[in-house]
């Protein structure tokens, strides 16, 4: 089987000999347990902190060990009685051709019920960060405006067509007239701005006429600098994520503008509050595999997937996440 590992740490951008790909034995399995051909790896942002030894919220890969990712994967034996050869399951399997896991870390899935792939997308992890993320600390009002960065991706897209559900305006910003046009025409946000337009700060204050009420924060840089100022009194800012930055190391360059930050954070009650997914999975995960697969059937949610061929083409696919290469929910097909 092949697998890639973590062959060195990056120093800022990843590069290619960062990683090695390795091949080796199957493994053999004890009870309890399944081995698993893998059909799908999603490759995520989260992973450039897996690579570095930074302290976090979860712990670093080690040096030689294969690179973590979740999975769709097709049980080829099994020493449990819950599965059998021919299952299809959601595994955290990591970048690899072949797995052993252990049987109570699995959930079956249904191949008539969605493609396979909407597991790692719209019907998992990035969909249901969206969901958690905005309507438990975003909270949007009918007739607020909601705007989100990195809206052509699985997180943002999400974001802005739920905020529209729930009545509220969605602008989005993305990377180019390719993904703007997307974001607009079929994710149907209300307005979009392209964050490489050198004059996208006054473009997104007249997109927003109303003052920002919910920033669902993807990214950081100078996305957030021309969020900050139009913030309204009690704006929620769920803190997702700040993929600008995540290939810096450290300390950051500038002026230290957080003294003013704060000000604002007193005098317009802003709630700006960080968080992790999985602190949501257990109470909101079941409501919202129901909702979401309730609102793609309705046509009310889009999704958009971007799938690489190649264990191999991961490294290179991953680089690019991390520099909006890619152009929706990025799935290497194993
Ligand atoms: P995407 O597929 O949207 O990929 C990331 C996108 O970020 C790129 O395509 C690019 O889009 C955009 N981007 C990269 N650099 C910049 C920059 N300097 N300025 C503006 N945009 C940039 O990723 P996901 O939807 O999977 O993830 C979105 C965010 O959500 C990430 O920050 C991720 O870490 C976070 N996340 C957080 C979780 C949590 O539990 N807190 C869970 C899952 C994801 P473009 O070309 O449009 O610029």
């Amino acid at each position: 089987s092949a697998r890639i590992v973590l062959a060195s740490r990056p120093e800022g951008r990843p590069a290619p000999q960062n990683f090695r790909l390795e091949h080796v034995a199957i493994p053999a399995i004890g009870d309890g347990q399944v081995l698993l051909k893998i059909l799908y790896l999603s490759l995520d942002p989260y992973m450039r902190g897996r690579m570095s030894a930074a302290k976090s919220y979860a712990a670093a890969t080690e040096i030689g060990q294969p690179m973590e990712g979740g999975t769709v994967g097709e049980v080829i034996e099994s020493r449990d009685p819950a599965f059998k050869p021919g299952d299809i399951v959601l595994s955290h399997s990591g970048w690899q051709s072949h797995a052993v896991a252990n049987a109570a870390q699995l959930r079956k899935l249904d191949p008539k019920a969605a493609p396979l792939t909407t597991a790692l997308g719209v019907l998992g992890m990035p969909g249901f960060t969206a969901y958690a993320g905005l309507l438990t600390i975003g909270q949007p009002k009918p007739g607020e405006t909601v705007v989100v960065a990195a809206a052509s991706g699985p997180v943002g897209s999400a974001v802005g067509q739920i905020a529209r559900i729930k009545g509220a305006r969605a602008v989005g910003i993305a990377g180019g007239p390719e993904k703007c046009a997307f974001v607009r025409d079929t994710f149907g946000f209300d307005a979009v701005i392209d964050h490489r337009d050198p004059d996208m700060a006054a473009k997104l204050a007249a997109a927003c006429p109303d003052g920002i009420d919910v920033y669902f924060e993807n990214v950081g840089g100078h996305v957030w600098d021309a969020v900050f100022p139009l913030l309204n009194t009690f704006a929620r800012i769920p803190v997702c994520g700040l993929v600008a930055q995540y290939n810096a190391s450290g300390t950051f360059p500038g002026p230290d503008r957080l003294p003013g930050m704060m000000r604002d954070v007193l005098s317009k009650s802003l709630t700006i509050r960080g968080f992790i997914q999985r602190e949501f999975a257990a109470a909101q995960a079941p409501t919202f595999r129901e909702e979401m697969a309730r609102w793609i059937a309705e046509g009310a949610v889009k999704y958009k997937e971007d799938i690489v061929a190649g264990l191999e083409n991961a490294p290179e696919a991953f680089i690019g996440l991390l520099e909006g290469r890619n152009f929706g929910k990025l799935i290497v097909k194993i």
